[in-house]
C-alpha cells in the first residue's frame, strides 16, 4: 500500500509522477493525458488549492453542487468536466456551466444539450459513455448501440464529439481492468473506421488509472487519490 501524502500538492505531485511513469512505460507522452480532479463533495476552496498547485481540469457529478461551485470559484478560472448521470430537465444549466460532458449515452440528452448551448459559447465537447459489462445499475450505451448513437450525436451543431468514456465493472486484477479499457479503445477504433475523428478516451480512475493510461486513456478522473475519501 502507497503511503497518501497528508497535503495536496504533494498528492498531486505523486499523481502526476505516476502519470508519467505509465506514459513512459507505455511509450507515450505524458502530456497527452489530462488528469480531472473529480471534486465532489469536495468544498470550493479544495478546488482553489488545486488550481493554486497548477491543476486546470475538474469534475463534478451532481448538477446542483456544481454549479454552485462553478460560481464559487469564478466563470473561466477551470475547465468543468460533467461525469454523472445527466436526466433530460437537467440539461440547461449543465449546458451553459460545463465545458465537456463525459457521459451523453442517449441521442434525446445530446439533442438537448445542442439545443441549450448559450450561442455564445464554443460547441460542448462530449463523449459518449458505454456500459462495457452490460451492467443493470450502471449508465450508459450498450456497445451495439455505439455506431448508432455516434452518428446521431455527430451531427448536432453545437457538439462537438471527441470520444468514449467508461466506468468498466469493477476488478481488483490488473489484467481484468485491461481487459475493459482495452475493449473501449477497439470500440474508439470501430468509430474511427466509420469515419469519426475520435481522439478522446476517457477512462481510468483512483485505482485503476495507471492501467488505463496503458490502453491509451487521455483523460483520467481521479478523486480520491487527489482530494481524499469522500464523506
Ligand atoms: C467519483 C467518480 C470518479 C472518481 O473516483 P475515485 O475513485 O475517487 O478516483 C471518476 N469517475 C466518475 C464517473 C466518478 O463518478
Amino acid at each position: 500500500m502507497l503511503t497518501v501524502p497528508q497535503n495536496l500538492l504533494s498528492r498531486l505531485r505523486l499523481l502526476r509522477k505516476r502519470i508519467e511513469a505509465a506514459a513512459n512505460a507505455a511509450g507515450r507522452n505524458p502530456l497527452e493525458i489530462t488528469l480531472i480532479g473529480v471534486s465532489k463533495t469536495h468544498p470550493p476552496a479544495a478546488v482553489r488549492e488545486a488550481l493554486a498547485a497548477g491543476l486546470s481540469d475538474f469534475g463534478e457529478n451532481y448538477v446542483q453542487e456544481a454549479l454552485d461551485k462553478i460560481d464559487a470559484i469564478g466563470p473561466g478560472a477551470a475547465t468543468w468536466h460533467f461525469i454523472g448521470a445527466l436526466q433530460g430537465n437537467k440539461t440547461r444549466p449543465v449546458a451553459a456551466a460545463f465545458d465537456w460532458v463525459h457521459t451523453v449515452d442517449r441521442a434525446k440528452i445530446a439533442r438537448r444539450l445542442s439545443e441549450q448551448r448559450p450561442w455564445h459559447a464554443p460547441s460542448l465537447k462530449v463523449c459518449l459513455q458505454v456500459n462495457l459489462g452490460d451492467e443493470q445499475t450502471k449508465s450508459g450505451v450498450a456497445p451495439g448501440g455505439l455506431r448508432t448513437l455516434a452518428a446521431e450525436v455527430a451531427a448536432l451543431p453545437r457538439i462537438e464529439l471527441r470520444g468514449l468514456m467508461c466506468i468498466p465493472p469493477e476488478e481488483s486484477d490488473p489484467g481484468r481492468q485491461r481487459h475493459w479499457f482495452h475493449r473501449l479503445r477497439e470500440l474508439r477504433e470501430d468509430l474511427r473506421d466509420a469515419g469519426h475523428a475520435l481522439d478522446v478516451l476517457s477512462m481510468g480512475m483512483s485505482g485503476d488509472f495507471e492501467v488505463a493510461i496503458a490502453e491509451g486513456a487521455t483523460h483520467v478522473r481521479v478523486g480520491t487519490a487527489l482530494f481524499g475519501p469522500r464523506s
